[in-house]
């Protein structure tokens, strides 16, 4: 190479350094190399979270139902070897409901803000056995300050006092806080930026089952970017608890027909938890 092109080189390369492009293209080769999963275990990609891709995230789950399921039939995609989005993030020593509250404040981290009327932050009993997940406030829940508590939120309290539980015993919250604009899926970057504090209400919380309502939950906690019907009704380890996803209610006013899928899936959380089915 003669000095004019090394010169230019060497100046392209200082110009990325400070950008902070340095560890992304040293590390890059290794985030191609993709391993297989270990027996028992899925591998998955935080597609859902984009702040965590430079991480180049890769989460080991182990799979409860494996012995029902063979490895080879796993919908995930193997991703590259590095520290997850989840993983990365430390806990916080006696983390509570009401600091991470006051943390949030009048949030204006992502532009989920402009449009909302409260910040719905969460409700229930903050020391759950069982955390339900949706993806993010609609209109009453913006106007309410409160999750689920329109005709999806209804449905949901009937599913959880057929659980033998009342609305008050489990902790209700979403993955973003603030009502998406005409009820829009929540974008990657919204996700991403308001999904530590989901992560942090779950470390406070400690259930010992999470039950994601819909794709957006679970593909964000799971990250993964499949289809929800893919593992549906499965057993998956979130830090410690228990994870199943299962159908949001919204899908269900619209699909009926799935409520018998969402009871089998609720059975085996109730059969997690040591519940029995409501006499009718
Ligand atoms: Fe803040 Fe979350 Fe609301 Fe975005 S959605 S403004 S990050 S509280």
């Amino acid at each position: 190479m003669d000095s004019t092109s090394r010169a230019r080189v060497e100046a392209w390369l200082r110009y990325g350094e400070s950008l902070g492009l340095g560890p992304y293209y040293r590390d890059r080769a290794s985030e191609h190399a993709v391993q297989a999963p270990a027996d028992g275990e899925i591998s998955v990609r935080a597609e859902a979270a984009p702040s965590a891709a430079a991480a180049a995230a890769r989460v080991r789950v182990p799979v409860f139902a494996s012995a029902q399921k063979p490895a080879s039939a796993s919908p995930f995609v193997p991703v590259a070897a590095g520290p997850s989005l989840f993983e990365a993030a430390e806990r916080i020593e006696g983390d509570t409901l009401e600091k991470i509250r006051e943390d949030i404040g009048d949030c204006t981290r992502c532009k989920l803000h402009k449009a909302r009327t409260n910040i719905v932050f969460g409700v229930g009993n903050p020391k759950a056995q069982l955390v339900f997940i949706g993806e993010g406030p609609g209109r009453d829940e913006d106007a309410q300050g409160e999750p689920f508590v329109g005709r999806a939120g209804k449905l949901l309290t009937q599913m959880i006092e057929a659980m033998s539980l009342r609305r008050e015993d489990v902790y209700i919250c979403n993955v973003v806080k603030c009502r998406p604009p005409e009820n829009r899926l929540p974008e990657k970057d919204e996700i991403a930026t308001c999904s530590p504090f989901l992560i942090r209400q779950l470390a406070a919380i400690g259930p010992k089952v999470i039950c994601c309502l819909g794709a957006c939950a679970a593909q964000t906690l799971l990250q993964t970017n499949q289809g929800i019907s893919r593992f549906r009704g499965e057993w998956f380890d979130f830090r410690g608890s228990k994870l199943i996803a299962t159908y949001h209610p919204a899908y269900l006013l619209r699909n009926p027909n799935a409520k018998g899928e969402v009871w089998k899936d609720l059975q085996k959380v109730m059969a997690v938890l040591g519940l029995e089915a409501k006499r009718r």
